[in-house]
């Protein structure tokens, strides 16, 4: 790909623009505010510095060469000539469905317009565009430089050259993709998300302090991170979502979202990125 464009610059566009770079690949990153844009580079700095180090680089050298390759605009239109655009804005279908069109209408007609959804049927995102053979699921982990995995969703109708082409544009960045089918969460949520579900349930039940749950989880399972740890590092918005999408399209109740994770969304604790969530994480 020689442009690729992401849009949403929050936990995961972020993410995506930093490995693209790292690959040497020119980004445009979009977002609705210059200020949320110049906080994702100011993050993709960081991160860069600390792979500099690590690869005992010139720190300086190798964050302006990675930051030097992303754009950032407040405009679709800025992603005009664009290979491939990953969409990676907030999991809300009408917010969605408003940038898929919108990008559908800039980018030229050989173009790839993946989405980064967690949940959301790429059928559906597909059939707001007049692309749907070039749409497709590209379902990147957190935290995206580091975690090796890409979930590939095809649509109903996504071209079989549409997923060759992504399959090794995520094998060029050094990830590996993994193939699903699109059905509710894909493979990654529908497993993972019920388990931290469970573990705000268990919470809120009182069976256990929250260290003790994810005590148990990391020496007892081996995770390497507990359930409430990593509800908090995905955002608890996303993990509601996910789990209301779960819930309404497989229509089984053992999806219920816990009472306790829509009131810490309504009251704004959504983890890591709000300084709160399960944990304090403002000091
Ligand atoms: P986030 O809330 O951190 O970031 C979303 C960004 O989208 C924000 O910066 C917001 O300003 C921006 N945005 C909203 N409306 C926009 C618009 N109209 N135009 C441009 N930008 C807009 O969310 P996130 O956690 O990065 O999630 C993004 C997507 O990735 C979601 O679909 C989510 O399901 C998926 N995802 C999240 C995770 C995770 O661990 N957080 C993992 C895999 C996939």
């Amino acid at each position: 790909m020689n442009k690729v464009g992401v849009v949403g610059a929050g936990t995961m566009g972020n993410g995506i623009a930093q490995v693209f770079a790292q690959k040497g690949t020119n980004v445009v990153l979009v977002d609705i505010d210059q200020g949320l844009l110049d906080q994702a580079v100011a993050r993709i700095d960081k991160n860069a510095r600390r792979v500099a180090k690590k690869k005992e680089k010139d720190e300086d050298a190798y964050a302006a060469e990675i930051t030097g390759r992303i754009e950032t605009a407040t405009d679709i239109p800025a992603l005009s000539d664009c290979d491939l655009v990953v969409e990676a804005v907030s999991e809300n279908l009408a917010i969605k469905e408003k940038v898929l069109k919108a990008i559908d209408d800039t980018i030229g007609p050989d173009a790839i317009l993946a989405s980064n959804t967690s949940s959301i049927s790429i059928t559906t995102l597909g059939a707001l565009t007049n692309r749907p053979g070039k749409v497709i699921g590209m379902h990147f982990m957190n935290p995206v430089p580091v975690m090796k995995l890409v979930e590939i969703i095809r649509g109903e109708l996504t071209e079989d050259e549409t997923a060759a082409q992504v399959i090794a544009c995520c094998e060029e960045l050094g990830k590996v993709p993994l193939s699903a089918n699109d059905y509710p969460g894909f493979v990654a949520n529908r497993i993972l998300m019920p388990m931290i579900n469970e573990a705000v349930y268990t919470l809120m039940e009182g069976v256990a302090e929250k260290e003790a749950i994810d005590g148990v989880m990391k020496l007892g399972c081996a995770h390497p991170m507990g359930p409430l740890q990593l509800g908090d590092l995905i955002g608890l918005d996303v993990c509601l979502s996910i789990m209301e999408v779960l819930h309404r399209e497989l229509g089984d109740s053992k999806y219920r979202p816990c009472p306790l994770l829509r009131r810490m969304v309504a009251a704004g604790l959504l983890g890591r990125k709000t300084g709160r969530g399960f944990y304090d994480y403002s000091r």
